[in-house]
């Protein structure tokens, strides 16, 4: 297969962490007889630096001409760096926002999975984790209260702040039926999340949900009030494989499932629009304070890449072979300093590698 990808290196650990997802897309190519060409486009500060913006229209042209983009992160630090003192529609994450909108990517994907090596960092007790977890919240980008009318006003000396939460039917229907895909290639269950005893913008995202199910007899599906899914997250999260739900919900909820799981230097994350093109990225920003010194965990950006393979190019084979890779690198021992245990007595079971070695040891073991 031809896989024709555009990677934005971005800026402080981006361009160490997206070389190692790239060594390891090498091998998968080589092994399984693909053909991977690159294009590498600028973007956030490294694009403010070059060409005074942060994308310029010819880096979403060539954005747009691909299969799929793979990511590191962008900006720098927010407190020193010369980007902040601009105005925001030229700061770094200006330039993020407009290629999401630009391409169109209204599904976010962010797995939530916990290594059984990595036990350690998940703050939930020993019985709540069990065997693990694993679990894919599917969060709807591009609507809802982010997107809609808001404004600030005086009425009768009051300041009144409104904000405006919609959702059109076919918003609700293109999320749904990619949640439902995705389940498919895994445990075949959905929980919706929504707010339906309240809210008539959930009560509608109900029934299109229920309309897709019916085209899905072999996936099961189940409504949970987004209260009880930000409960049950800490409570059982073993219950869950996707979890569909709206932008605002999808916020919080992705962020309470990635801490479940430890580190950030782990979690893999995708954007995509109605075909199969994709954005993938680390849910982690570009760590200003450890770029440069090579000992970022790109196992994120690895994981980012495989997931490109299963949802942009459906090669399932190829990236399994990637995330058991990366499985038998933990289970060997081996860890970035961000995932190394806490406790002193449990660092002598563990061997602590830098980015490169790390990139190194998930290609050998493909
Ligand atoms: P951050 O995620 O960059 O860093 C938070 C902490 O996690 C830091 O201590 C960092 O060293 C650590 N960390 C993050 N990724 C790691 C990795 N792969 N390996 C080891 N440790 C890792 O968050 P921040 O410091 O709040 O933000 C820094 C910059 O990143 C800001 O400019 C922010 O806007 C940007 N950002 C970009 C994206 C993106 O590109 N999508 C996302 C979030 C933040």
């Amino acid at each position: 297969m031809n896989l024709n990808i555009v990677c934005i290196p971005g800026d402080g650990i981006g361009p160490e962490i997206v070389a190692e997802a790239k060594k390891v897309l090498d091998k998968v190519a080589k092994k399984y007889s693909h053909n991977i060409s690159y294009k590498d486009i600028l973007m956030g500060g490294a694009s403010i630096d070059a060409c005074g913006e942060p994308l310029t229209d010819e880096a979403i042209a060539t954005a747009k001409a691909a299969d799929a983009v793979l990511m590191g992160s962008i900006g720098g630090n927010t407190s020193t760096s010369p980007w902040y003192k601009l105005p925001p529609h030229l700061r770094p994450e200006a330039g993020l926002l407009k290629l999401r909108k630009e391409l169109n990517l209204f599904a976010n994907l962010r797995p939530a999975y916990l290594y059984k090596e990595l036990k350690e960092a998940c703050p939930l007790r020993d019985d709540i984790i069990g065997s693990g977890f694993d679990m894919m919240i599917m969060r709807e980008l591009t609507g809802g209260l982010y997107f809609g009318a808001r404004s600030t006003k005086e009425v009768d000396g009051v300041v009144t702040a409104v904000d405006t939460l919609t959702y059109t039917e076919n918003e609700i229907r293109r999320i749904a039926v990619k949640g439902f895909d995705i389940a498919q290639k895994r445990r075949k269950k959905v929980t919706s999340v929504d707010k339906a005893n309240v809210l008539d913008s959930s009560r509608l995202w109900r029934t299109v949900v229920e309309e897709v199910a019916r085209d899905y007899p072999e996936v099961t599906l189940e409504h949970m009030l987004v209260d009880n899914c930000a409960m049950q997250l800490v409570k059982d999260p073993k219950q869950f494989d996707v979890i569909l739900t709206e932008n605002m919900f999808g916020d919080i909820l992705s962020d309470e499932a990635s801490m479940v799981t430890g580190s950030i230097g782990m979690l893999s994350s995708a954007s995509l629009n109605d075909t199969k093109f994709g954005l993938y990225e680390p849910s982690g920003g570009s760590a200003p304070d450890i770029a440069g010194k090579g000992i970022a965990n790109p196992i994120a950006t690895i994981l980012s890449a495989a997931m490109m393979l299963r949802y942009s190019f459906d090669l399932d084979r190829e990236a399994d072979a990637i995330e058991a890779a990366v499985q038998k690198v933990l289970e060997e021992g081996y860890r970035t300093i961000d995932i190394m245990p806490q406790e002193a007595d449990k660092r002598d079971r563990v061997k602590q590698v830098g980015t490169a070695v790390m990139g190194d040891l998930i290609s050998e073991r493909i």
